[in-house]
């Protein structure tokens, strides 16, 4: 960052509930986006309510509303007895009723925050401002010298979340976004499939001197749809305001695009360009009145989150914050996690002596390989390895049986084969040998062959126990328990 300059940054993201149906109507609402450009799946979700029919008259489904009040007492909002539905004007081929039925001055949910985990700025709540309901537009397919409108889309139900001007940093703002996404996919309000759009992200970003009180002008940045993504747009987003303001020009406030294959953003309207969009309370629904009871009853419903999983690794597990953080961002590998640590407690293996273990395998060669896969992360209840495998070789590592060398071997292996662990370091030769009787003839061989280093190191070269390791292992093809080597040379050397 800039030493005169802060950062100020604001996320409004759109999130796709995972209900059956549309927002106002039977339509189905889970489609995958190929079936909605695909030639024969385009305008096949449709009904007369969501390609606005006149005449016709909006019924809201009541999962939309649970769904959002599940979102809201998540992120610790006060949910509203009631709430409002309003029209939102505008035209465009993909609305065909001329508005959008969302919420204005009256949202379901305010007030409420998520908390976040930097490794530079620490723990920090971020505020949520507010959470409204609303439908989704249809889509516009663009041909050459003409338009196609799929309303596939139209009235799927959709919650927007909106942070307050809280985040200082790209690095915060990917936090947010990854923390986010986590509790609506814990809480099963949203499928989180982001190629299909399922979580979708506005980036407001401006810059002020450091210390100042005042907000500067700020620039968003719409639908940016990865959060490496977000995080680029918003760092290139700040370097372009803190030069625009230091060639003496003004930031204006727009709304501005993302071009990832150049890795900058462009204009795409002023805020001259602003439409006003005419909003008034939608008079074909009546104001939103929730039962606070019910809400209790929501809440009663709602699993351990994410960022009470991560306090509970930490306590229980004695994990750290980084390391907890890492194993809930994906629900599956959470679940992956403690079911390695309910097994391996099960053989009498206590958590906190295995849980660290399993966790840095999860995080690390385990992350690399589903990271690595074709075709976008994949998700590790799809991959052939399983609990029992995990277990199975976190009891070898920690009995010292084989080394992390050799457990990052078997995981390469078994992640195309699926086959046990037993088999696999068997038929690799992985055991170590931690056998004394197998290592002392080693390594009285390897000092009667180094006479001049094994007497310097008794003169007081510490530094040659190394070199003795180094040449027994060698010997021993790697296989040495590494631990138990370095206690035996030095007890042979003196
Ligand atoms: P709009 O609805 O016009 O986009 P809002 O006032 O509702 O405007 O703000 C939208 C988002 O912009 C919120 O997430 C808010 O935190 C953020 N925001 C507001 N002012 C700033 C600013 N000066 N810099 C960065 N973000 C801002
Ligand atoms: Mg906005």
């Amino acid at each position: 960052m800039h030493p005169e300059f802060e950062a100020v940054i604001g996320l409004e993201v759109h999130v796709q509930l995972a209900t059956d149906s549309k927002i106002f109507s039977g339509s189905k609402a889970r489609l995958k986006e190929a079936e909605s450009v695909s030639s024969e799946g385009v305008n096949t979700n449709t009904d007369p309510i969501c390609t606005g029919h006149p005449g016709t008259l909006p019924v809201l489904n009541r999962k939309v509303v649970e769904y959002a009040v599940r979102a809201g007492l998540a992120t610790h909002c006060t949910i509203q007895p009631r709430s409002v539905f309003s029209r939102k004007h505008y035209f465009y081929p993909d609305l065909p009723k001329g508005y959008q039925i969302s919420q204005f001055d009256k949202p379901i949910c305010e007030n409420g925050y998520l908390e976040i985990d930097t490794p530079d700025t620490g723990s920090r709540k971020i505020t949520i401002q507010r959470i409204h309901i609303e439908e989704d537009a249809g889509k516009n397919v663009h041909m050459t010298g003409y338009s196609l409108v799929n309303l596939n889309r139209a009235g799927v139900p959709l919650i927007e979340i909106v942070s307050g001007p809280d985040m200082k940093s790209a690095t915060e703002a990917g936090e947010y976004l990854r923390s986010l996404y986590g509790i609506v996919t814990y809480i099963g309000v949203c499928d989180g499939n982001l190629q299909e759009g399922n979580f979708r992200c506005d980036a407001n970003v401006s810059v002020m001197k450091k210390g100042s009180k005042v907000f500067g002008t700020r620039a968003e940045i719409k639908n940016v749809n990865s959060f490496r993504f977000v995080e680029l747009a918003i760092e290139y987003e700040i370097h372009r305001q803190i030069e625009v303001i230091q060639a003496g020009a003004k930031v204006i406030q727009e709304t501005r695009g993302y071009d990832s294959a150049k890795g900058s953003t462009y204009s795409m309207r002023s805020k001259e360009e602003a439409q006003d969009y005419r909003y008034f309370p939608e008079p074909d629904l009546p104001p939103l009145v929730i039962d606070p009871q019910w809400v209790e009853t929501v809440r009663a419903s709602l699993p351990e989150l994410p960022d009470q999983k991560k306090r509970r690794y930490v306590g229980e597990y004695g994990l750290t914050a980084y390391d907890a953080g890492v194993l809930i961002a994906s629900k599956p590998l959470a679940e992956f996690f403690e079911s390695t640590v309910a097994l391996l407690s099960s053989k009498g293996k206590s958590p906190k002596a295995t849980a660290k273990t399993a966790s840095n395998l999860l995080s690390g060669e385990i992350s690399r390989l589903l990271n690595d896969e074709k075709g976008g992360q994949k998700d590790i209840s799809q991959s052939l390895i399983r609990p029992t495998h995990l277990s199975d070789l976190v009891e070898l590592l920690v009995d010292q049986v084989i080394s992390s060398t050799g457990a990052k071997q078997v995981i390469t292996t078994i992640w195309g084969s699926g086959e046990s662990v037993a088999t696999v370091v068997e038929r690799e030769g992985l055991k170590q040998v931690s056998d004394l009787s197998a290592l002392e003839p080693v390594i009285e061989q390897v000092i009667r062959d180094n006479v001049k280093q094994a007497e310097e190191y008794r003169a007081g070269k510490d530094k040659l126990l190394g070199f003795f390791v180094g040449q027994v292992m060698k010997a021993t093809g790697g296989k040495a328990n590494p631990t138990l080597l370095q206690d035996l040379v030095k007890k042979k050397l003196q």
